[in-house]
């Protein structure tokens, strides 16, 4: 059978003496799921890897103080966010001041008093677990429950550096609903935000692989992020969400495709390694839409990063 997954916060404990990190250990374990290291490079590496909740960082330690540990974790991307303690023994003014200018959320000195310290990190994860909430909110779409236009552009600059590094395809494509303002007009507007939560939705679930992302774009408009996707593979993408939205067969008498609900797709795909940039993806895809528009709606139109192909398939 499998494990359970543990949900409890992460704790991260980093102090290069092991008595001090079993102190710690012993106040919280029962709450929260422990990780330990005994020194910076091992700290950060840790909080790549998992995104620790909580960081209880100790300042001295050799080779790297926690001041440095600090400053790195808030240079990177990944790990900027994360609240970081420090416990220590100094208890210099200055110090601290030093700390909390770096953007340590709090201080708390050694020797360290049980009651307290439980308070403080207590307080801390109940404020992380807010900003987490609210970032969530803020980055899905109200009506339809998927990500939104600012989720894809958030995640979509580090798609493609990430491809650039990795030498893979990046593709993009946009898919738009076809006469979407006659389905308004013809079953009015509540009708319509049904049909695009269930655009949205059959959109989502097919589209699952680990950094893949669909959002909703615009009103009636979607768009997928398929990071080390080549043109193929995101063509045939493609084809399975136009089919998808036809399987939900949704009634449609005044579009002039069909008599149910169709999409559009425009996809492009791109070697980021190879230049451009994302802006000129997005167009690309945004421009082989308008063709499939052009020539008839509810296709597949593509181009690949070679500039004069362009099919419909
Ligand atoms: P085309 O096939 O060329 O895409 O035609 P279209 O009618 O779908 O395109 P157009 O851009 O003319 O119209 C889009 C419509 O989508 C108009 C707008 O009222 C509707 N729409 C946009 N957002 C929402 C929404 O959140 N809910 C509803 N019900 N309708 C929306
Ligand atoms: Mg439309
Ligand atoms: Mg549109």
């Amino acid at each position: 059978m499998d494990e359970p997954i543990d949900t409890r916060p992460k704790l991260l404990i980093v102090d290069d003496q092991p008595v001090n990190i079993r102190l710690l250990n012993e106040l919280f374990h029962a709450d929260y799921q422990i990780l330990m290291a005994t020194n910076g490079p091992q700290a950060i590496r840790l909080c790549v890897d998992y995104l620790p909740d909580l960081v209880l960082l100790d300042i001295m330690m050799p080779t790297m103080d926690g001041y440095e540990v600090l400053a790195r974790l808030r240079a990177d991307e990944l790990t900027r966010k994360i609240p970081v303690i420090f416990v220590t023994a100094q208890s210099d003014e200055a110090d601290e001041e030093r700390g909390l200018d770096l953007g340590a959320v709090d201080f708390i000195s050694k020797p360290i008093k049980p009651a307290i310290v439980r308070a403080r990190v207590r307080s801390h994860l109940l404020l992380k677990t807010q900003s987490d909430m609210l970032r969530h909110i803020a980055l899905m779409d109200g009506l339809t429950g998927i990500p939104n236009r600012r989720r894809f552009e958030e995640s979509a600059p580090a798609e493609w550096r990430r491809c650039a590094r990795d030498m893979t395809a990046l593709s993009i494509a946009i898919i738009d609903v076809d006469f979407f303002k006659n389905y308004n007009d013809c079953y009015g507007h509540q009708m319509g935000d049904e049909c695009l939560k269930q655009v949205a939705h059959t959109l989502a679930s097919l589209v699952r692989r680990p950094y893949d992302l669909v959002a909703r774009y615009g009103g009636e408009e979607f768009i997928c992020l398929l990071p080390n996707t080549e043109e193929q593979g995101a063509v045939a993408l493609s084809h399975r969400l136009l089919d998808g939205v036809r399987a939900l067969g949704i009634d449609h008498i005044d579009s002039d495709v069909d008599r149910i609900v169709t999409v559009s797709v425009g996809v492009a795909t791109a070697y980021p390694s190879r230049g451009g940039d994302l802006q000129w993806l997005i167009a690309s895809a945004d421009r082989q839409l308008y063709k499939a528009k052009l020539s008839g709606r509810a296709k597949v139109m593509t181009v690949s990063a070679a500039p004069g192909i362009e099919t419909s398939r």
